[in-house]
């Protein structure tokens, strides 16, 4: 099949981590018959560079034209950049929250899955480790307290803040499909995390996820209040699937997952519209402090690829092999700098893009 990837390299180590996801497709389209091509897009300082904004309509017009993008990831170092001196609305990031609004991205997906080999990372007792754990945090990402009214002034003498927290059913409705659906294609469980006994949002996102449930009779779900799942999250991380929640509480409990892992240069993620197209970068950011040393971790951004494969091109046993494929290196003993330990055998961003993609 045919696939046009729209592919943002962005800045700091940016180029180099996309370049070795690119292999890692290259060796997958070969061995499955399959053809990616390419556009390079700029955004972030690369764009500022050249265009003197960090995202230019032709960009978000060739993102859309595309089938999905890969990116690494954007920005500069925030007290050194030049990039930094520009107003807000000028800077490198300024161009994801405007591509992510452009482009109509409500589902952030960040899976948080422990390597048997890259145990020794997590913070959490070997006990409550057991034998790994691999779950998906399933985001609202353009609802909810983040994108409410606010305001700051006087009120009767007395300097008041507000924050409008509002979800509609659709904005729901939209996002609770997309985590059911992403639960089938794994162990069948959702867990909604609200805060349904204060909230009157929540208390509406309860009865649109049952309303959603009912047409996913093979997938089993539950409703943990926030507080709770936080909690559970360092107590017994094993018993989640897919945690599916709203915009504020998806955040904290995306980086409180992340941490147990404690890999940065691990976790992929993927941020999805209504059809199959979709954003997929790296969780970390663009490390301008190891940037063009080739000794940054490609593999967070590899995995984002394969997220890519199986969620904007129903690829899944190509996924599956680029999984592997990292799962098999990580076996052998190969490690970037960022997760290398005693006895393992330290390898450069480039050489690992090399070992990964001739394991597919
Ligand atoms: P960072 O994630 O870039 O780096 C934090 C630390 O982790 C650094 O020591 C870095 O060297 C290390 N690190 C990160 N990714 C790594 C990898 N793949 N391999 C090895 N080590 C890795 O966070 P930061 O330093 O706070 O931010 C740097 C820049 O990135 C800022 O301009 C920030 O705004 C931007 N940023 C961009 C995104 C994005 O593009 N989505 C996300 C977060 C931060």
């Amino acid at each position: 099949m045919n696939f046009n990837v729209g592919v943002i390299k962005g800045d700091g180590i940016g180029p180099e981590i996309v370049t070795e996801a690119m292999k890692v497709l290259d060796k997958v389209a070969e061995k499955f018959g399959h053809v990616f091509s390419y556009e390079q897009l700029l955004m972030g300082g690369a764009s500022i560079d050249v265009h003197g904004i960090p995202l230019t309509d032709e960009t978000i017009a060739k993102a859309k034209a595309s089938d999905a993008v890969l990116m690494g990831s954007i920005g500069g170092n925030t007290s050194t950049s030049p990039w930094y001196k520009l107003e807000p609305s000028k800077r490198p990031e300024a161009g994801l929250l405007k591509i992510r609004k452009e482009l109509n991205l409500f589902a952030n997906l960040r899976p948080a899955y422990l390597y048997e080999e890259l145990k020794g990372a997590c913070p959490l007792r070997e006990d409550i480790i057991g034998d790994g754990f691999d779950m998906m945090i399933m985001r609202e990402l353009t609802g909810g307290l983040y994108f409410g009214e606010r305001s700051t002034g006087m009120e009767n003498g007395v300097m008041t803040a507000h924050d409008n927290l509002t979800y509609t059913e659709e904005e729901i409705r939209r996002i609770a499909i997309r985590g059911f659906d992403i639960a089938r294609k794994r162990r069948k469980k959702v867990t909604s995390v609200d805060k349904a006994n204060v909230l009157d949002s929540s208390r509406l996102w309860r009865k649109v996820v049952e309303e959603v449930a009912k047409d996913y009779p093979d997938v089993s779900y539950e409703h943990m209040l926030v507080d709770n799942c936080a909690m559970q999250l360092v107590r017994d991380p094993k018993q989640f699937d897919v945690i599916l929640t709203e915009n504020m509480f998806g955040d904290i409990l995306s980086d409180e997952a992340a941490m147990v892992t404690g890999s940065l240069g691990m976790l992929s993620s993927a941020s999805l519209n209504e059809t199959k197209f979709g954003l997929y970068e790296p969780s970390h950011g663009s490390a301008p402090d190891i940037a063009g040393q080739d000794i940054a971790n490609p593999i967070a951004t590899i995995l984002s690829a394969a997220m890519m494969l199986r969620f904007s091109f129903d690829l899944d046993e190509e996924a599956d092999a680029v999984e592997a494929a990292v799962k098999q290196v990580l076996k052998e003993g190969y490690r970037t700098a960022d997760i290398d330990s005693e006895g393992m055998t330290r390898v450069g961003c480039s050489q690992m893009g090399d070992l990964i993609a001739e394991r597919i």
